[in-house]
């Protein structure tokens, strides 16, 4: 169920983040995919999770092209076994990760008492013990890599969801809400042990995500919203969390709104 590609680095490209095993969650599409690309691009051999293998190895085949190096892994977050099949296939090629971007997520607007219980129960699944299972599988070896010396970041995908309230987005901003206040427990233990743990709180970002909506309002929405709204960019969400990992050791970006300019909240 893995692909390697190559062992190599390209040295026209800053390579601030060799010597950095990552891993990157939801890396399929997205903001996954992108940072999963900019990461290896600098340098760090980069794990990716998600569950369509396809998408996965065309990713890799991409970093490899590109001189970086790729481990693609077809994994189910929700799936105890899957995601401790995926940080054992880690350890076995990469050794320990010490860059963790738990960021597969998935939004399902819809009116509460209307919503199939299906949607929201997916939401719960994936946003919340989905992301809880990924912490679960990788801290021992974020542990292990402190351990040793490395810098090591936990960086977690929110939601600006999470902050306000919006129309129909309430099981989608809870599962967020847990998500961000998951992060300022998370630090507060394993901050001590030179873990950094990090939440990334987006706006409206272009991915696959709006296309899974089924709620006509919400399909709606955001059909109106691209009217007047440049809407952020896979690649800019890839740029924060570049920025998170290559502070000073002792520094801690704990928590990072970033918003497309024209959306209000
Ligand atoms: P995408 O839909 O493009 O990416 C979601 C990723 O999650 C895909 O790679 C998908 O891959 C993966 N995924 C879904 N289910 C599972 C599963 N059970 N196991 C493993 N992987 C899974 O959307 P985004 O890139 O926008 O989403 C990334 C994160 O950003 C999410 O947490 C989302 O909630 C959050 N976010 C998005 C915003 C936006 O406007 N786009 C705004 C704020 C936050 P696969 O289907 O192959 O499994």
């Amino acid at each position: 169920m893995s692909t390697a590609s190559r062992l190599s680095t390209n040295p026209a490209l800053p390579q601030d983040l060799i010597g950095r095993v990552a891993v990157v969650t939801g890396a399929s599409s997205g903001m996954g995919r992108a940072t999963a690309l900019l990461l290896a691009s600098r340098g760090a051999k980069v794990a990716l999770l998600a569950r369509r293998q396809p998408q996965l190895d065309e990713l890799a085949a991409e970093i490899s092209r590109q001189g970086g190096q790729a481990l693609a892994i077809a994994t189910d977050v929700t799936d105890a076994a899957s995601v401790e099949a995926a940080a054992a296939a880690v350890l076995r090629e990469f050794g320990n990760a010490d860059l963790v971007f738990n960021n597969a997520g998935l939004m399902l607007p819809g009116a509460i008492g209307q919503q199939p219980a299906k949607e929201w129960e997916t939401q719960i699944d994936l946003n919340v013990t989905g992301a809880m299972r990924v912490v679960q599988a990788f801290v021992p070896q974020l542990e292990a890599a402190a351990a040793e010396g490395r810098v090591v970041d936990l960086i977690n995908t929110s939601s600006i969801a999470s902050q306000y309230v919006y129309g129909y987005f309430a099981v989608y901003s809870a599962t967020k809400a847990f998500v961000s206040h998951l992060v300022r427990h998370l630090r507060l233990e394993l901050g001590p042990k030179n873990i950094r743990v990090s939440v990334i709180e987006p706006g409206i970002t272009d991915t696959e995500l709006q296309g899974h909506f089924t709620f006509q309002g919400a399909i709606d929405w955001i059909k109106n919203a691209a009217q007047s709204i440049d809407f952020l960019k896979a690649e800019d969400i890839a740029a924060t969390v570049g920025f998170i990992v290559s502070q000073p050791k002792h520094v801690n970006l704990q928590q990072v709104v970033i918003m497309p300019t024209k959306e209000g909240i």
